[in-house]
């Protein structure tokens, strides 16, 4: 618990900082800023149930297990329903992990699912409950089904979902910042903040 606490302030502490020269941090700085008008990017949907509200624990390039990743972590209870952020075809599923902490050998055990999107791009969503995976491999699930349920198997300080996407370019796969429909409009998330899931019409 004494432990918990402490790498929990460090991540407050932490939060505002960032350590990563990928030039892809400065160009998601301009998203969040809304400073690059003409984003004609694909809008997700938060992935969980319409009306619920989750804290983002660790936003994109945050220096404690994101440093070089273009990846969000909501913080949220183990079982809570995941929901598919976009539609697109399941390639991969991994729900036999059944342990998960800060240590490495954990990491193999992360429960996750991988969905490619109609563009080719695809989303991952991890360390998924034991037998936590509600669809199979090949299934097409449409944007906002129940894909999951979450929790904390793999290398993981506590119970989350690490949500991804990544998109070929030029024959390299590369992780990129996705902005998403939130109860306050259509936004980049940023780290520490909370965001409800709400359809606006
Ligand atoms: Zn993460």
């Amino acid at each position: 618990m004494v432990v918990k606490l402490f790498v929990g302030s460090l991540l407050i502490v932490l939060a505002g900082c960032n350590a990563s020269k990928n030039p892809l941090r400065k160009e998601v700085k301009l998203l969040q800023k809304g400073v690059i008008k003409d984003d004609t990017s694909y809008v997700y949907a938060l992935p969980y149930e319409e009306g619920k509200t989750f804290r983002v624990i660790q936003g994109y390039f945050s220096p404690f297990t994101h440093k070089e990743r273009a990846a969000l972590d909501f913080n949220m209870k183990r079982g809570t329903k995941v929901l598919a952020a976009r539609e697109g075809v399941v390639v991969r599923v991994k729900e036999d992990g059944t342990r998960g902490g800060l240590k490495s050998k954990y990491r193999s055990h992360g429960n996750n699912i991988v969905i490619q999107h109609p563009d080719g791009s695809r989303a991952g969503y991890w360390h998924l409950q034991h037998n936590g995976a509600l669809v199979n491999v090949g299934d097409s699930v449409k944007k906002g089904q129940t894909i999951a349920l979450s929790g904390k198997t793999g290398y993981a300080m506590v119970p989350h979902l690490h949500f991804l996407v990544w998109t070929s370019k030029n024959g390299n796969w590369q992780q990129i910042a996705t902005r998403f429909q939130t109860s306050k409009g259509i936004k980049y998330l940023k780290g520490w903040k909370k965001y409800q899931n709400k359809t606006i019409n």
